[in-house]
């Protein structure tokens, strides 16, 4: 049985963001905390006991106390049930909430070269010792088993894959002003009990042929929620960022998510790190209405699926 808790569903930033005024944010503070959201991040078990996070985002600490599943287990006075970190990208709301796991307890982190790289290369990391937090390298299309503290296997068989996106924003610029393969990951997560699967593409700038017929028939796919237009940032007033060149496909339009998905047969579909700036955010609002329509969800925070 693979069990997946949506730590937090928001793009960086969080929902409301610390020094934002939208509508949505100003919801958020005052007459519908509901709204309140962590940034994206996933944890995911095959037993119940060991658990894997998704990404590990700037409001780690936050999501952990809200998670009872993710506590020491009682009586021990130096525990977590986290076993290992999945990294899909090397972005600030991806890899920050590692800071947040420095007290001593081993795990180990899965991701690929390049973004281990970019974490060597950030020398405020090293606090996370080698000799309690191994660092393993994935690659594309190779699926792998992580490891529980004993050494077993997990249960869960995890397939990255490479999927259209861009490099971490505060590289552009940098050495690499390229975008290239491993920056950005998809994966595919089953329980190889019993096979039940899903997937998780939290970023991706195009839904491709190839992509559609990979996810065709899933019985779950999380998908790249952050903008429910492309332009929404400049028309909002909130900067001139387009979601294409934050490498990141729009919510609505022909060539957006809920098109591209549409008619794949897949039972689930849920949005995931959703800035603060997409109205579907809001309730009530026609955006938030033609996503359930097309049968999508918008998860809160602390969303259990059991699959
Ligand atoms: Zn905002």
């Amino acid at each position: 049985m693979l069990r997946v808790v949506v730590l937090g569903a928001a793009a960086g930033g969080g929902v409301p963001q610390w020094n934002c005024g939208c509508r949505v944010c100003q919801a958020a503070r005052r007459e519908h905390p509901e709204l309140r959201s962590t940034q994206a991040s996933l944890a995911i078990s095959a037993d119940d006991r060991h658990w894997f996070l998704i990404n590990a985002s700037p409001d780690l600490r936050q999501q952990l106390i809200a998670t009872p599943r993710l506590h020491p287990a009682k009586g021990q006075l130096r525990h977590s049930p986290i076993a290992g970190v999945i990294l899909t990208n090397g972005e600030i709301d991806a890899i920050a909430g590692l800071l947040s796991m420095r007290e001593g307890s081993p795990f180990t982190i899965y991701a690929h070269a390049r973004v281990l790289a970019t974490l060597k290369s950030n020398t405020v990391f090293n606090v996370l010792g080698e000799k309690n937090v191994k660092r393993q390298a994935i690659e594309i299309e190779q699926p792998f088993e992580p490891a529980l503290p004993d050494g077993s296997r997990c249960g869960i068989e995890v397939l990255p894959f490479s999927v259209t996106g861009k490099s971490a924003w505060y590289l552009e610029g940098g050495p690499r002003v390229e975008d290239g393969e491993g920056d950005t990951l998809g994966l595919r997560i089953a329980d190889k009990a019993t096979g039940s699967y899903f997937y998780f593409l939290a970023a991706c700038a195009r839904v491709t042929g190839d992509l559609r017929s990979r996810i065709s028939g899933a019985p779950l796919v999380f998908f790249d929620g952050t903008v429910w237009r492309d332009d929404e940032l400049a028309r909002s007033g909130l900067g001139d960022k387009t979601g294409q060149s934050m490498g990141h496909i729009a919510m609505s339009g022909e060539t957006g998510a809920i098109a591209a998905l549409e008619g794949l047969g897949i039972e689930r579909k849920v949005f995931l790190h959703i800035n603060n700036s997409n109205p579907a955010w809001l309730r009530d609002s026609e955006e938030r209405k033609a996503a359930e329509h097309a049968g999508w969800q918008i998860p809160a925070d602390g969303m259990e699926i059991v699959l």
